[in-house]
């Protein structure tokens, strides 16, 4: 189940940046901010575990923590040409880059992908967006391109006949599961295009003091230097695209 939670509250957040969200008693964990317009701030979540299913009961007007906003955020200039790939819940926090960069008049090529049709979030609102060509990818062809995400801008940008003197695309910004982040990570190094990805790892404090989310071997806390990432640093990560830590420290592969 798919929840949005709209605050009426800014906290003058930049997109790629998060929010921990406390329900006491439960747990406190990091959600992506889906838009903050200076007025409201917004959150998407998939009902998955313990504290989302119990923050998807909640009603209009219950009250839950909310501190930030935390992390890294995407960087463009304005004018330019932009790729955003955006897997599941990762359209959250794209379609707020993306609202963000329309502003900026830059062009985007928007390339959502999840499992299936019901998983795909967002594209609505990113068709609404100015100079903006939403394109779809499922991993069962449920709806749109039947593979992911990632085939879908590699057979643009071959189709295009990209390159680094006559760019089609200035910058690609990406969130979503890792894989598909890693495989973000390789064609924007092989193409030559600068990528921005987010990185998601287990959150406790969300500033940078209890080194839950330090990544091997650079030591850098992703809820300080990232979340979002440049590709040059994520290529130095070793354990980027293979494993995470979770709440004790212990390694899981993906
Ligand atoms: C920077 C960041 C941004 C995120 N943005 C979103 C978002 O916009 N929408 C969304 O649906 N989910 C988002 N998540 C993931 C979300 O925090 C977890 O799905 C959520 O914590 C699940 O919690 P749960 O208790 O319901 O499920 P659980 O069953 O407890 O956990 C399910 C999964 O979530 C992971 N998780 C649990 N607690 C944390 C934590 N404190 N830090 C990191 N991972 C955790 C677990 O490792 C597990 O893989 C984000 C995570 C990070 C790190």
């Amino acid at each position: 189940m798919v929840t949005t939670f709209v605050f009426n509250v800014s906290l003058g957040a930049l997109p790629g940046q998060f929010v921990m969200l406390w329900l006491p008693g439960v747990d406190e964990i990091p959600m992506s901010i889906a838009l903050d317009d200076g007025k409201h701030l917004q959150v998407t979540f998939f009902a998955v575990g313990d504290m989302t299913k119990k923050l998807a009961m909640l009603k209009k007007g219950d009250l839950v923590g909310l501190r930030g906003p935390f992390g890294t955020h995407y960087e463009w200039k304005p004018g330019q040409k932009l790729a955003l790939i955006a897997g599941g819940y990762g359209a959250a926090p794209m379609f707020f880059a993306a609202k963000q960069a329309a502003k900026d008049g830059c062009t985007l090529e928007v390339f959502v992908g999840a499992r299936s049709k019901e998983h795909l979030l967002y594209l609505k609102e990113f068709a609404r967006l100015p100079r903006t060509t939403v394109h779809v990818a499922t991993d069962d062809g449920s709806q749109g391109f039947k593979g992911t995400n990632v085939s879908l801008l590699t057979n643009m940008l071959r189709e295009r006949n990209h390159s680094v003197r006559k760019p089609f695309i200035h910058r690609i910004f990406a969130c979503g599961p890792e894989r598909m982040l890693a495989a973000v990570s390789d064609l924007s190094f092989n193409e030559k295009i600068p990528s921005q990805l987010s990185l998601e790892r287990y959150m406790k404090c969300g500033f940078g003091l209890c080194g839950n989310c330090v990544v091997d071997p650079l030591g850098m806390r992703m809820c300080t230097e990232g979340p979002v990432v440049h590709n040059e640093l994520c290529r130095k990560i070793s354990e980027f695209g293979k494993c995470h830590r979770d709440e004790l420290g212990k390694k899981h592969t993906f």
